[in-house]
């Protein structure tokens, strides 16, 4: 089995799921006591956060790059960025690491055409929703239209991550909120929403909504299972 890099920390709610996702696809995949083969850099979230409020985007990208660095220097064969949104600053990483990084609009967006889906609701930071870094992405190598909700809609899903969803917080209104969102998003003809926020399955997943949802830490999590165990 090959060993799987993770940076993570962003927040480190998230990075929960990762660490148990990539666990339970090993487990499943080879039954017993196997589980998968881990380096992880976590990072303090308070550092890039600011940075990201400030729009620093080349400092944060560094201090990324440097993690990824020791991720790749303590024996990992992959990289996993454990964030949609600091997959901005993916460019700088990939630049002074020489093991593939998985990108998560791509783990998505396989998913995506694999399923036939063409267009697609985006839920995410306002970053990740309104710049192209990510929605452009799918457009180009996948083939897929990206919608994303009206400004106050963004805000109000931007605010729950940030003042919620990343300090752990859990609320049965946001939640009701996401779902109106999602609605609202299938009525504008997407064929399904992308989770694109890894916190974001902590608060809704497929039990809320009728409508087909693409929970980007699991896709994320279960391409690296896949990388890990063809070796
Ligand atoms: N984890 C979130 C994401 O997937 C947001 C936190 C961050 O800004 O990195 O975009």
């Amino acid at each position: 089995m090959r060993v799987i890099g993770v940076l993570g920390g962003m927040s480190w709610e998230s990075t929960q799921s990762y660490y148990q996702a990539l666990n339970e696809g090993v487990q499943q995949a080879l039954g017993g006591f196997h589980s998968a083969s881990i380096v992880m850099i976590s990072v303090d979230f308070a550092e890039i956060e600011a940075l990201q409020q400030q729009g620093d985007w080349e400092t944060a990208g560094g201090l990324l790059a440097d993690a990824a660095i020791r991720i790749e220097g303590a024996g990992a064969g992959c990289l996993l960025l454990a964030t949609n949104t600091m997959h901005k600053v993916a460019p700088a990483i990939e630049a002074v690491i020489g093991i593939p990084l998985l990108h998560i609009a791509d783990a998505t967006g396989e998913q995506c055409r694999q399923d036939g889906i063409k267009r697609v609701g985006l839920l995410g930071t306002r970053f990740t929703m309104e710049q192209d870094f990510y929605k452009a992405r799918l457009l180009e190598q996948f083939g897929i239209d990206v919608l994303i909700p009206e400004a106050a809609e963004r805000a109000e899903v931007h605010r729950i991550i940030f003042d919620e969803l990343c300090l752990g917080n859990i609320r049965e209104s946001s939640r009701q909120r996401y779902v109106d969102i999602i609605a609202s998003l299938q009525q504008q003809g997407a064929q399904a929403v992308i989770l694109g926020c890894t916190e974001i399955a902590l608060l809704v997943n497929q039990q809320h909504t009728a409508v087909p949802l693409y929970d980007t830490t699991a896709l994320h999590a279960s391409k690296a299972v896949a990388w890990a165990l063809d070796d």
